[in-house]
């Protein structure tokens, strides 16, 4: 039922929102793990509908100065907001039965989500053959388009039924029928055959506290899954000038070369660094030696840019090459780094000098007394920072 009159009974205004109890509904309440339906009252927007401890449907409106009781009032529910929810709703009946009948896996629970909906599975071990299997069962119930009948009963009568979970509820209860397939008590929208469903779909699934859970569309939010599934599919099929099926064999193709590259980048790298330190070293000042050290080069250079990873590299192949102290640095916009290397042998505390420098920078840094690095925020000081380490040699 999506259009009936009904009379108001109750309200209660809260500022621009108003909750209404009307003697009569057909608003579906937040409930069994299915949303609210929608619509509207008269003039006004239903914006929630949910049941109170003593089983009133309380309405909540937004506008609806005609609303007031005593009055018979035009009523419509959202009708795609309700086919979507029956859709994912009966899907989920006919997913949870065909989940017993193809793994033995019982639901324990259910919850219809904005974009997809899961139910949590009694499955330990679960894997794609039993999602697969599942989808099989349950896709050939929609396709015989059966009918799914509504049924009110007492207890006794339920009992005879092979009912697929207990009722929650004494008294009359409300069993909802896939003809020849499966019988649960529930309180929820249904279609009234299966075919309605369209079609469900197994998303994704993960174990999740010892049960398993199962991600599922149905119906039109099946069509949406699969042009959003084949879109990204497609995209990147196109960014690789394949098609669709050969997609995954053209991205692991290219993750190899990549990895190849990359270690060729290293090997390449290790070469061109060598050249750089014999190349540093021979423009690079002499310092004398005195009674406590030997004479060694002093290597400074200001990098733009350039990884941090790569100047340790860098200093290690100038001062392994002769005694040296290599005083380094990069910097992009909104960092300075430092890196100080100094040749076994020499006596200097690299470390000490890095923290003391690194102060200039605004920042931190340290490491052992023969290789250190750190950096700061203050870019523009970093040729201070590097003149500070020269004189600290002296
Ligand atoms: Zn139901």
């Amino acid at each position: 039922m999506l259009e009936f009159t009904a009379t108001v009974l109750e309200t209660e205004r809260g500022g621009d929102v108003h909750k209404v109890i009307l003697d009569r509904t057909a608003f579906y309440p937040t409930g069994g793990g299915q949303p609210n339906d929608t619509g509207r009252m008269g003039d006004a927007d239903v914006i929630d509908v949910n049941e109170d401890e003593s089983g009133r449907i309380i309405h909540t409106l937004k506008g609806g100065d005609s609303v007031i009781p005593g009055r018979e009032l035009l009523c419509t529910v959202d009708a795609a907001r309700r086919l979507d929810h029956l859709q994912q709703h009966s899907g989920q009946h006919i997913l949870s039965q065909a989940f017993i009948q193809a793994c033995g896996a019982e639901t324990r629970s259910f919850h219809l989500g904005a974009v997809t909906s899961t139910i949590d599975i009694d499955l330990h071990s679960p894997s794609d053959e039993h999602m697969r299997s599942a989808e099989e069962v349950a896709n050939q119930i929609i396709f015989e388009d059966r009918p799914m009948r509504v049924h009110f009963m007492t207890e006794e009568q339920a009992g005879e039924l092979p009912l697929r979970k207990e009722s929650a509820i004494r008294g009359t209860i409300r069993v909802i029928e896939v003809e020849g397939f499966d019988w649960s008590p529930c309180g929820g929208t249904h279609a009234a055959r299966t075919g309605q469903i369209g079609l469900i779909a197994v998303k994704s699934f993960e174990r999740a506290k010892k049960m398993t859970r199962v991600e599922f569309v149905c119906g039109r939010r099946a069509l949406v899954e699969y042009r959003g599934a084949n879109s990204t599919a497609t995209r990147i099929a196109r960014l690789f000038s394949a098609d669709r099926e050969s997609a995954v064999q053209a991205v692991e193709r290219t993750l190899q070369e990549n990895k190849s590259l990359q270690r060729r980048v290293r090997e390449l790298l290790q070469i061109a660094l060598v050249g750089e330190a014999a190349e540093l070293l021979a423009r690079s000042e002499m310092k004398a030696s005195s009674d406590s050290s030997p004479a060694f080069r002093v290597v400074h250079e200001i990098f733009e840019g350039r990884d941090v990873e790569e100047l340790r590299l860098l200093a290690w192949k100038i001062i392994e090459r002769e005694p040296a102290v290599a005083l380094l640095g990069t910097r992009d916009k909104s960092n300075a780094r430092l890196v100080f290397a100094r040749s076994p042998g020499l006596s200097h505390n690299v470390g000490a000098l890095l923290a003391e420098a690194c102060q200039i920078l605004g920042g931190r840094g340290g490491g052992k007394p023969d290789m250190a690095q750190g950096g700061g925020p203050s870019v523009d000081k970093l040729e201070e920072a590097l003149r500070f380490a020269i004189s600290k040699l002296d």
